[in-house]
């Protein structure tokens, strides 16, 4: 399929573009950013932070502006648009019977637009019945969550299939690649910890919320789940650190049992076979070193969710940290991922 990516010339832009080098189904036919960057070759308009060389056809394309009729002969887009433009943008592309598959945080809440974890909520891609982007339902858009709810909701949802979940305390310990591109001053990172990420807080409850509803007849039911969340910005590049103390629902008898509860898990779509899924979904470190960002976050190419500390709580039932890689499991390589599941379940053509 003929792929295109808003927001191409992006952290999450340029992580799209690597992940998608020889995928077996997608291929890179339109790149679109901001007025300044079109019109340009790409290798002009972005400054190229990925640690592989740019790829040589990557390099020469020109950069469109982000309208639908530069992407004309695309099947979707990915998007990798700042928020403050996202939204208007997106929405003409549905509106012009172009799929969109976004970061972007506009759309995640619309009650008819799927927040999307294939491994937690496949059946939400249902929702896309309830878009009426276009009289013919041909453009639609499907949103992946933020990069904390990502590694949160699938931590979470082994244990909320079998105890529910209650309450959640988390704290976070971003890398600084969540901020973009030139993101946060190094003179307020190195060797320091900032502990505010504006914007970030608000989004963690409402999408965890969203990701662990129950699809019943065309609608979503939200589960009552209290997450109370602190959200800091380390200088780690790669990988969003999580430490979470849960209050289950069901209290388990002992923390074996809720470790019995992850590793036993069903992984939805493990039969399906899509290209970027990792084997396994989570893997759960026995060694207190681990989860390390820096040792674990590029593991099965960047897409595995990494627990660790799983203890008792004395305030809870649980405490435990989660890990996974920012751009890729919490932005391009989850959109890759919905994008799989979309077409093997027939939304794509
Ligand atoms: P970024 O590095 O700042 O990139 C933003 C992109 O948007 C650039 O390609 C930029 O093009 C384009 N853009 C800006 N203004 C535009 C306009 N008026 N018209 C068209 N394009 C415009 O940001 P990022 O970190 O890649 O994040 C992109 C999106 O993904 C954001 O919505 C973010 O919240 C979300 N997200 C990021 C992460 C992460 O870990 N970084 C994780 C999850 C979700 P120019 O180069 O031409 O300005």
């Amino acid at each position: 399929m003929n792929v295109g990516i808003l927001g191409a010339t992006g952290a999450v832009g340029q992580k799209f573009i690597r992940l998608l080098q020889n995928h077996p189904w997608f291929k890179i036919t339109q790149l679109g950013a901001s007025e300044r960057s079109a019109s340009k070759k790409y290798k002009e308009a972005a400054n190229w932070i990925e640690d592989v060389s740019l790829p040589t056809e990557i390099a020469e394309m020109t950069v469109s502006s982000c309208s639908p009729k530069e992407f004309k002969n695309v099947d979707f887009v990915f998007s990798g648009l700042d928020s403050s433009v996202a939204g208007e943008i997106e929405r003409k592309f549905a509106e012009s019977g172009i799929p969109v598959i976004s970061n972007a945080k506009n759309f995640r809440m619309d009650e008819s637009v799927p927040l999307l974890v294939p491994e937690v909520n496949p059946d939400h891609i249902e929702l896309i019945k309830n878009q009426k982007f276009t009289a013919d339902r041909s453009g639609w858009i499907v949103t992946n969550p933020n990069c904390v709810a990502v590694p949160l909701s699938l931590s979470l949802k082994p244990l909320h299939d079998v105890f529910g979940i209650e309450t959640v305390i988390l704290t976070t310990m971003q890398a600084i690649s969540g901020a973009g591109y030139p993101g946060v001053p190094s003179l307020d990172i190195l060797g320091n910890v900032v502990p505010f990420i504006s914007g970030e807080e608000p989004k963690i409850k409402p999408e965890t919320q969203k990701l662990l509803s129950v699809f019943n007849e065309g609608k979503l039911d939200e589960p009552e789940i209290n997450v109370s969340a602190t959200a800091t910005r380390v200088p780690t590049l790669n990988g969003h650190m999580l430490s979470a103390t849960v209050k289950l629902v069901n209290t388990p008898s002992s923390v074996n049992e809720v470790k019995e509860a992850i590793l036993n898990w069903d992984n939805p779509i493990q039969d399906l076979n899509l290209p970027s899924s990792p084997t396994p979904v989570i893997c759960l470190h026995e060694d207190e070193r681990y989860p390390q960002p820096r040792l674990h976050a590029d593991q099965e190419n960047g897409m595995q969710l990494h627990m660790g500390r799983l203890r008792e709580s004395d305030v809870f039932d649980i405490s435990y940290v989660a890990m996974a890689h920012n751009t890729i499991r919490g932005a391009a390589g989850g959109a890759i991922l919905n994008a799989e599941l979309l077409k093997v379940k027939g939304f794509l053509g």
